[in-house]
């Protein structure tokens, strides 16, 4: 039994692994954190969000400094996919967002079907609205117009 964690992440029941969603390769225990099995690159914020000031004339340039936050950004070691990714100050250990009770997760899903992929619901009616300018926007598309 496999049961739908994030959109890329996946546990396997049987195993007790995490599973990568688009490759379905393993990642490793679930009883830890998915972030071991994964790939880290560890970014230079400057990179992210680049100054908006010349770093030569001003100290402070709207960008984060990286003696104060790094970016790590985890990846699928089997197909590349980026998982996660989240901001922390230097040195500080990725964060362990995702703690699942396996045993409680086993109980539920038990008597239950696998879901593969998630449901979606039906797509919505297509909405026209008029907006500030007097015109609609919604209904506009080169097959929409007849030539007479
Ligand atoms: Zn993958």
């Amino acid at each position: 039994m496999k049961v739908l964690i994030t959109e890329y992440l996946r546990i396997n029941l049987d195993s007790e692994l995490y599973e990568c969603r688009r490759c379905n390769g393993a990642l490793g225990s679930a009883r830890e954190t998915y972030k071991r099995g994964l790939l880290v690159y560890d970014r230079d914020p400057r990179e992210i969000h680049k100054p908006l000031l010349d770093p030569k004339l001003y100290e402070r340039t709207y960008s984060p400094h990286p003696d104060w936050c790094r970016i790590l950004e985890f990846y699928c070691p089997h197909c590349g996919t980026m998982m996660e990714v989240e901001y922390v100050p230097p040195g500080h250990p990725p964060l362990h967002d995702i703690e699942l009770d396996i045993d409680a997760l086993k109980e539920q899903w038990k008597d239950r079907e696998e879901v593969i992929e998630p449901p979606i619901g039906p797509v919505p009616p297509r909405r026209t609205h008029m907006h500030g300018h007097g015109h609609d926007h919604g209904a506009h598309s080169p097959a929409d117009t007849k030539k007479n």
